[in-house]
């Protein structure tokens, strides 16, 4: 009698080392896929940093270029709408919207 509760017990430890064994690798399963999940969120996150700090920099530089004046974007905006606005033409209309490098002159030109 004693020797088959004996028997019992080995097969019950049997059965129970073959779940814990599954239960292992199921655990390992998990930590390998967080790690791999990890590196990857690792190289997204450094991939979205140079992104940002790209767009970054060139809101920067651009913030650094010179703006045009009040005034000299009115006459960029005339001269756009087809308007001579250099001294010798003033007002009178670009025939054929050419280009006056008078007007270019006095808008970008430096002072
Ligand atoms: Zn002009």
């Amino acid at each position: 009698m004693a020797k088959r509760d004996v028997y019992e017990e080995l097969k019950d430890l049997q059965a129970e080392m073959v779940k814990m064994i599954s239960k292992f690798e199921q655990v390992q399963d998990e930590v390998t896929q967080t790690l791999e999940q990890n590196a990857e969120l690792k190289i997204e996150n450094q991939h979205l940093r140079e992104v940002l700090r790209s767009e970054h920099n060139e809101s920067l530089n651009n913030s650094a270029e010179p703006q045009l004046s009040k005034s000299r974007q009115n006459l960029e905006k005339l001269y756009e709408e087809g308007f001579h606005v250099c001294n010798f033409e003033y007002g009178k209309r670009r025939e054929n919207n050419e280009p006056c490098a008078f007007c270019l002159d006095v808008i970008y030109g430096e002072r």
